[in-house]
């Protein structure tokens, strides 16, 4: 067995099985119980797997940068969570409008699309082209201050007329956003 399938089983073990011990590996591959050492050593380095008194556990897998906000890294699963699609086809995911339009100015250049769900109709829209109402009463869903994704104009300013707050582009709502760094998102999470 090549020293890189002998590191895939006992990956494979280590998932398996909450514990493995070297003994058991060095059985199963066939080779000495020093030479899984040495891979133990270099999987441990590479941080796939973790020794300790009790035998080899594997360390579990770093959530996909998917779930969590690419901005603040809170979970970005709810109904606020904002896609980012860049140039190379790769994708982000932003808790809420506000750490996605920061993102945004990280990476301009290279994003594609930015997609949202309008705040009322929950339907999946281009942020560039939508409407936003940042600073309205409503009591606030994620990070501060949250801009509001509407598709209509119209939405925004009914909107805007019952909870208050202003209505703005996505291009003014960027540059409010990146005055006002009161919200402290990239003071505490990052
Ligand atoms: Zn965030
Ligand atoms: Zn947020």
């Amino acid at each position: 067995m090549k020293p890189l399938e002998r590191q895939n089983v006992i990956i494979e073990m280590a998932k398996k099985h909450e514990v493995v011990q070297v003994a058991d590996i060095s059985r199963i591959c066939q080779v000495s119980e020093m030479t899984i050492y040495r891979d133990v050593q270099k999987l441990e380095q590479a941080g796939h797997i973790h020794k300790t008194s009790r035998g080899i556990t594997a360390l579990r897998q770093k959530q996909t940068s998917e779930e969590s906000c690419s901005y603040c890294h809170k979970p970005a699963g709810g109904r606020l969570a904002v896609q980012l699609v860049f140039k190379d086809n790769t994708q982000e995911k932003a808790c809420c409008s506000h750490c996605a339009l920061l993102r945004y100015t990280e990476k301009r250049e290279d994003t594609v699309q930015i997609l949202c769900r309008d705040f009322l109709l929950d339907t999946t829209i281009n942020a560039k082209h939508a409407a936003f109402v940042i600073n309205s009463e409503l009591p606030l869903f994620c990070c501060s201050p949250q801009p509001l994704v509407f598709q209509r104009q119209m939405d925004a300013e009914r909107f805007a007329a019952g909870f208050g707050g202003s209505i703005c582009s996505f291009e003014e709502a960027v540059s409010k956003l990146t005055q006002d760094m009161s919200c402290g998102c990239s003071v505490t999470y990052r």
